[in-house]
């Protein structure tokens, strides 16, 4: 049995530092907004090159916490991808604005500035671009892009933690950078959390305010808030994973680069990398005509593979209403095509052998 993820394997390797962290959070019965949260914050803010990291309870929340600090609402648009998990335009539809799915780069599988430059109309107010997979969207444009047209830089980094353009992480672009904790992200906790980084001091202080309930001061409450923090335990947790974060993604990156040899010279298309675009592959997607029967033939032998993601945002039931008669033609034909391989730090040579020579058996 090969897994999509082997988080066992992971948490033996580092169990006596993970537990050692979780039994301190139990006995000091501090559990929320206490000193592993603020050393937590200061650490990951300092790994990631950006001033503040505000923790919250989860991926979605970071994002739903962003657009609400951004001053995104009623009659707004925000433009984004399709090809994402829910979550992204989940938050935007939250605030009561209107998401606007745009299409595709068919490499990299992240959203398309050309297509967001035609997008924008005068109710735009934000952009927000997913690292898709672990790679970095196209930043360089679609920061020059936000700034020309005066909107807010939304970033959605939940598959990106470590993520980087010459040096300069995801998640320091724009105003806002959001991460998801989910156990099975590049950097998990072992529950649900989140993370909005920014540079502004305007911007973090009113993040720490909305994630707890609006209030800066107990029981003074001088906005509607959220009640969307990190727990103790789980930022202890991510305090002792983040000293691995750098050593996991080059494993991920080490895998990748297996893969892609292995597979050269076959039909199937590989993930690329664009210089100077450090890809940290949160997933491993092909992509191939014989996408259905490979996943099969994989299933068969024990080996996981998964589809993300299947159905497009703008196909979604729950979108309906925002996106009647769009056609994203290089989204709709990925979702056909696309495969994700096993993927994780602990991934050994000899299982990614296994997988591409079963895999082979269906080219
Ligand atoms: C996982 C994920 C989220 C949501 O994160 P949660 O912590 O699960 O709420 C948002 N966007 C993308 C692209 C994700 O992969």
């Amino acid at each position: 049995m090969i897994p999509m993820v082997d988080l066992k394997t992971q948490y033996q390797q580092i169990k006596e530092e993970i537990d050692a962290a979780v039994l301190g959070v139990l006995e000091s019965t501090r559990f929320i907004l206490g000193p592993n949260v603020d050393a937590f914050e200061q650490e990951a803010a300092n790994y990631l090159g950006v001033t503040h990291a505000i923790s919250c309870a989860s991926g979605t929340d970071a994002l739903q916490l962003a657009l609400v600090a951004a001053g995104i609402g009623p009659g707004d648009e925000v433009i984004t991808s399709a090809f994402t998990f829910i979550a992204t335009a989940e938050a935007i539809a939250y605030t009561g604005a209107r998401p606007v799915f745009v299409d595709i780069d068919p490499q990299t599988f992240n959203i398309d500035p050309t297509e967001i430059e035609q997008a924008i109309t005068p109710m735009t107010r934000a952009v927000l671009p997913v690292h898709l997979f672990g790679q970095p969207a196209d930043m360089h444009r679609i920061s020059k892009l936000c700034e020309h047209h005066g909107l807010a830089l939304i970033e959605d980094c939940a598959q990106s933690f470590g993520a980087h353009i010459a040096g300069r992480q995801t998640g320091g672009f724009g105003p806002f950078g959001c991460f998801s904790f989910f156990p099975s992200k590049n950097l998990g906790c072992y529950g649900d959390g989140g993370m909005v980084t920014t540079d502004s001091d305007e911007h973090a202080a009113k993040l720490r305010i909305l994630r707890n309930h609006g209030s800066r001061e107990r029981y003074q409450h001088e906005m509607i808030g959220f009640n969307s923090r990190l727990d103790e335990l789980q930022a202890a947790i991510l305090r002792v994973k983040l000293r691995y974060i750098t050593r996991y993604n080059g494993q991920r990156r080490t895998a990748a680069q297996t893969y892609t040899r292995l597979l050269k010279d076959t039909s199937v298309v590989t993930p690329i990398e664009t210089e100077p675009s450090h890809h940290v592959y949160h997933q491993y997607t092909i992509l191939s005509e014989q996408r259905d029967e490979i996943m099969e033939t994989l299933g068969k032998a024990g080996i996981a593979s998964a589809i993300y993601y299947p159905v497009p945002l703008h196909q979604q039931q729950a979108f309906a209403q925002h996106t009647e008669g769009l056609i994203l033609p290089v989204t709709e034909r990925l979702a056909e095509k696309c495969l994700s391989l096993p993927m994780h730090p602990e991934l050994i040579r000899q299982d990614i052998e296994q997988i591409v020579s079963v895999l082979k058996t269906t080219l």
